[in-house]
């Protein structure tokens, strides 16, 4: 690169002042294709210019906080990603997004919210029998950061009832909704047993309800999303290691088959959450749903509603 603008004067360039605004330009290029690969290894702009990320990562904690029990990623180095399915079970979608795990062998770990387990239990018993991995994502999807602690214990405790008498399996993982969390909530997560899980890509699968979701218009129209868009923007964010956010939505349903299809073309293997924290370098054991007996399901806990 340095020899070709070296060369510059000899291609006849009409002054020095040409000479020194290809140099410049060169530079330019050179600083945008950095940020950008830089970008790309820190996972996004906001890690790359965090002290605290870079701290974090010298010491592995980008990947699996241990003081936190917060499992961030998995390892750069494998090339397997993890999907995450949550907010369900959804009538209009779970069975299809079931049908095509189960066929096509793929795990993944549902958060799911305890008022909706309630309402359709049967989901839960099968992703149990499939190999997938179930994680509490609150009672009724509420920011755990605004509650009280008793409110959050309740959250949390309700999601696991529901989903004990569903399939008769506890729960060791969760995902605070919107990821949203502060140190109360970590503490009290820890007391009774979970590990978070992140996430690193987010699909934009979902379509906000006008008028319900109080979304305007114009922010309305560039969340709407098809199938096609909504593979294209897993598939090209996919890189080793990551965690995939997908909800359980008809739309998510319908782009499974292309998002599957799409990184088994890419070479990525499919791994459930707790099987990549056990391949990260520190590797974390957590067994994500152990069984219970059934007739026990309530005499640990007692929450009133
Ligand atoms: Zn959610």
């Amino acid at each position: 690169m340095v020899a070709i603008v070296m060369s510059l004067p000899r291609l006849n360039f009409a002054n020095r002042r040409l000479r020194l605004i290809a140099i410049l330009c060169l530079i330019l290029g050179l600083a945008v294709f950095a940020l950008l690969w830089l970008r790309q290894e820190a996972d996004g702009f906001e890690n790359l210019f965090s002290a605290n990320y870079w701290a974090e990562r010298s010491r592995g904690e980008d990947l699996y906080n241990p003081a936190e029990k917060f499992f961030k990623r998995g390892s750069r180095r494998l090339k397997e990603v993890c999907l995450t399915i949550d907010d369900g079970p959804h009538i209009a979608s779970i069975g299809r997004i079931l049908e095509v795990l189960h066929e096509q062998h793929v795990p993944a770990t549902f958060f799911v919210v305890g008022s909706k387990v309630k309402q359709h239990p049967e989901f839960l018993r099968q992703m149990i029998e499939d190999g997938d991995e179930i994680g509490n994502h609150t009672e009724d999807h509420l920011r755990l950061d605004t509650l009280s602690p008793e409110e959050i214990r309740k959250e949390l405790g309700f999601c696991e009832e529901n989903v004990e008498r569903a399939c008769g399996h506890r729960m060791h993982l969760m995902r605070p909704p919107g990821m949203r969390f502060n140190a109360e909530v970590l503490k009290i997560a820890d007391e009774m047993g979970y590990t978070i899980v992140g996430w690193n890509i987010g699909a934009k699968d979902f379509i906000p309800k006008k008028g319900v979701d109080k979304v305007p218009p114009t922010v309305q129209a560039n969340l709407s999303t098809t199938p096609s868009m909504v593979a294209e923007r897993v598939l090209k964010q996919a890189k080793n290691g990551v965690i995939i956010l997908l909800h359980d939505e008809p739309t998510t349903a319908d782009a499974l088959p292309l998002i599957i299809d799409g990184l088994r073309a890419d070479g990525y293997e499919f791994v459930s959450a707790t099987e990549m924290m056990e391949q990260l370098p520190q590797h974390v054991v957590v067994q994500a749903n152990p069984p219970i007996e059934l007739h026990a399901t309530t005499t640990s806990r007692t929450f009133i509603k």
